[in-house]
């Protein structure tokens, strides 16, 4: 026998690993600068790595106490009851978990294009089908209510992706506002906020008082730099509560990665240099690369340099990765993730190199 007809999903194209491209040049890993899937350039904070060594030892108990104990430090940070707080394997896992709990078989949502690809495979897992708004490069990729409202036609879940990959602009809480207040009842806005951290700008959760058809989403994937344990939470409405208990996998998020979570929000000074790194990266890209670059609020800058692919394979041969944006629509384009300061001069200054050329 075989799976169920798969033929309208599609598989996620992650940016390409150190590991992979070393071995596929022969280079050590160390001398590569990696600056394609919008990774944290220091690393963890050295209180998760050290929370990890600790939890290493007790990894034989499923994490009871600190998943709790996450839930309720995140829902202090942001003054909701620890019930309304959704851990996941990693943000993806919480946005199974929102697919889970609001579609029924058939039910639709609306997704930005271009835009993050794992919204529409995650309403598919699910059983739903995916409808598209787009954001026009014509007019910067504008992130505002028209746009999503005009291609709105009373999909279940919409997601807004704030600040938005790869284009890095943001929706303001206002537009956010008017395009929950304009979309059915029973339509669930989504604003990720997986680059939330870097932006200048209040987060959506303060529109959740006095709300049910919002969620935001965050992760401890970017600013946090804890990619590899994969972990992300969801901020819910009140009313949608109850519902995480009925649709998680049990055990959502690892001991390791609670562990690292909890760690990593002490860590204030580790959230901070990455977001200050990334402000002045994101300013010294836009400033000094040789290509149209768009404003961005996150730890990335996408630029547009004629053919991406060809100046990301050559950016490779010369160390450096970024994230050819093809499988984005925009094969025209590069997105050049946020290093340290060195990383980023040196990457500017290759790719300068290579557009010369
Ligand atoms: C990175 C990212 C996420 C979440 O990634 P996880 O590693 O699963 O937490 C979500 N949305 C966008 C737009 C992202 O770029």
């Amino acid at each position: 026998m075989e799976p169920r007809d798969l033929s309208a999903h599609t598989v996620y194209q992650a940016g390409r690993g150190v590991e992979e491209v070393a071995r596929e040049l022969g280079l050590n890993p160390d001398d590569l600068v990696k600056l394609a899937s919008n990774e944290n350039p220091f690393g963890p904070s050295p209180a998760a790595v050290e929370a990890i060594r600790e939890a290493a030892a007790s990894a034989n108990s499923y994490p009871k106490a600190s998943h709790a104990d996450l839930r309720e430090k995140l829902a202090d940070r942001w003054s909701v009851a620890p019930e309304q707080v959704w851990l996941g394997n990693g943000g993806d896992g919480v946005l199974d978990y929102l697919a889970r709990a609001a579609l029924e078989p058939g039910d639709t949502v609306l997704v930005p294009t271009p835009g993050f690809a794992y919204y529409g495979m995650s309403a598919r897992f699910h059983h739903g089908e995916v409808a598209e708004y787009e954001l026009s490069k014509d007019d910067g990729f504008a992130l505002d209510a028209e746009t999503v409202l005009d291609a709105y036609d009373g999909e279940r879940v919409v997601y807004l992706t704030s600040p938005h990959n790869p284009s890095g602009g943001r929706f303001s809480l206002g537009s956010v506002e008017t395009i929950a207040d304009e979309t059915d009842d029973q339509t669930l806005v989504v604003v990720d906020e997986a680059y939330g951290e870097f932006a200048d700008a209040p987060s959506a959760v303060e529109l959740l008082e006095g709300r049910d058809d919002i969620a935001v989403l965050r992760t401890f994937s970017k600013v946090y730099g804890l990619a590899g344990v994969r972990l992300g939470y969801g901020i819910v409405p009140d009313e949608w509560a109850d519902a995480y208990g009925r649709v998680n996998t049990p055990f959502a998020a690892s001991e390791i990665a609670c562990r690292a979570g909890l760690a990593a929000l002490d860590d204030r000074d580790h959230a901070e240099k990455t977001v200050e790194t990334a402000a002045w990266a994101r300013e010294y890209i836009a400033e000094n690369l040789d290509a149209p670059t768009w404003e961005s609020h996150a730890n990335f800058v996408l630029a547009e340099v004629g053919d991406g692919s060809a100046v990301a394979d050559e950016l490779q041969r010369r160390g450096i990765i970024v994230r050819d944006c093809t499988s984005f629509g925009l094969p025209e384009c590069v997105r050049i993730t946020c290093g340290t300061e060195a990383e980023t001069r040196t990457a500017v200054a290759e790719c300068n190199e290579v557009l010369a050329e």
